[in-house]
């Protein structure tokens, strides 16, 4: 296929293929899907090899914001069922992230629910880096606290923060339907504050909230230009109690098709399988690690995730590694800018440059949250809501019926559990 033999030599030189090429891939039919994953795999391991890096979530604030991002089980009027919880003591943060090292986690993200920070607020995550730090010395820390006020992205990378998370989540001209608190301009301002300020830059998607082909297309371009190091890719999870419970607009395929696009516009940027992906990818999530290299181990903010366990195995019976604490994510061209030029980027393109100026794009999560796959992406669950179809795991006896098959494109309430362990809880995390 001309198509995917002209992405792969554009990935393998960092170079962006035309907005055509990119839609082009949406659109591949099922039949050509195992060659879109085999396309995008030569350009995965050209810059990540068979390394899986994991991430660990620590929700230190749940619920209760006064913003409306629809997507979002913690928003204003939300009647999920999450748990809501004031800030985390740096102790307990420190404990639940070490539980997330211990399972293998390279970096931590503290998210917590709000339109932004207060100074106050900087002042006790600083502290809670510091604990963090203190227990794990080799460990990255990714804040991720919404909208940033002048002054703090420099504050956290003083306080040992590594990076800032700030998903775009979709892209700037429906930007305006998802959220009316705060504006698209604002989260990009956000991101740009984090990557001046020194800190490496993640910015994501979320994808399946009712977006055209063309939007997905606007938000990943918008992301290449404001050239983070790691992009979330999430899957809404349409939580009960939230405007988008009703949005389930993906297929397994449709998820892998997105995240091959994704790689073909950042084909050297640390692409991070987030939130919604045992609800959306299901028993196709190992192919999925043939796109992306990262992703969240266990539970996300709101939502449960598949065991740390299973996350562990899926990946060593797929034939991938998870990425040790000595390794450097991302590609050395990359790291070396950073270091060198934090401010200056583009999406590792110094060869045919950050892609155009544009179209532009948007976390999930709140302004900040929704960075982390998860809030939003990846977030909300539905409390067991009636006439939901038996989850496909759970096996029928000899004399008892085979529960009916679920179309592809179902509604799979039953895949999304309200997170009710871990940070928050007397119960140990997930990880
Ligand atoms: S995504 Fe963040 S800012 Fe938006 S409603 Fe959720 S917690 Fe609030």
């Amino acid at each position: 296929m001309d198509l995917l033999n002209t992405l792969v030599d554009k990935g393998l030189r960092r170079e962006l293929p035309t907005r055509e090429e990119a839609l082009a891939v949406l659109a591949t039919s099922d039949d050509e899907l195992l060659d879109v994953v085999a396309a995008a795999g030569k350009v995965r391991r050209q810059w990540f090899g068979r390394r899986v890096k994991l991430n660990y979530l620590v929700n230190l604030k749940s619920g209760l914001c006064p913003e409306d991002c629809s997507y979002c089980s913690q928003r204003l009027g939300s009647k999920a069922e999450i748990l809501k919880y004031t800030w985390l003591k740096p102790e307990d943060a420190s404990k639940a992230a070490a539980a997330g090292v211990a399972g293998g986690a390279k970096r931590v993200c503290l998210v917590a629910s709000g339109r932004g920070p207060t100074d106050r607020d900087v002042d006790r995550v600083s502290k809670t880096i510091q604990a963090i730090k203190d227990g794990n010395e080799d460990v990255e820390v990714c804040a991720c606290l919404g909208l940033l006020s002048d002054g703090q992205a420099e504050r956290l990378r003083s306080a040992g923060a590594d990076a800032y998370n700030h998903n775009l989540n979709t892209s700037e001209s429906t930007y305006g339907a998802i959220t009316s608190t705060h504006t698209y301009a604002d989260r990009v301002d956000t991101v740009q504050k984090a990557h001046a300020a020194g800190l490496s830059a993640c910015s994501g998607l979320i994808a399946g909230m009712g977006e055209s082909d063309e939007d997905l297309v606007d938000v990943v371009y918008a992301l290449r230009e404001l050239d983070p190091d790691s992009v979330p890719v999430n899957f809404l999870i349409p939580f009960e109690g939230t405007p988008l419970a009703k949005e389930w607009n993906l297929t397994p395929q449709r998820a892998l098709r997105i995240l091959a696009m994704v790689r073909f516009v950042c084909p050297d940027v640390e692409v991070r399988l987030a939130g919604g992906r045992e609800v959306h990818l299901r028993s196709l999530q190992p192919l999925a690690l043939h796109l992306a290299n990262s992703i969240f181990l266990g539970d996300y903010l709101t939502s449960e995730g598949q065991a740390g366990k299973a996350d562990l195995e899926m990946i060593a019976d797929a034939g991938f590694e998870v990425e040790g604490a000595g390794t450097t994510t991302l590609p050395r061209h990359r790291s070396t800018a950073h270091d060198e030029a934090p401010a200056a980027g583009g999406c590792g393109s110094s060869v045919g440059g950050c892609g155009p100026a544009a179209d532009t794009g948007a976390d999930a999560g709140h302004s900040g949250c929704g960075g982390c796959g998860s809030s939003g992406g990846g977030g909300v669950c539905a409390p067991e809501p009636a006439g939901v179809p038996e989850p496909v795991a759970a096996s029928a006896g000899a004399d008892e019926p085979h529960p009916a098959p679920v179309p592809a494109g179902a509604a799979r309430t039953d895949l999304v559990a309200v997170r009710r362990r871990g940070a928050g809880t007397d119960l140990a995390p997930n990880a």
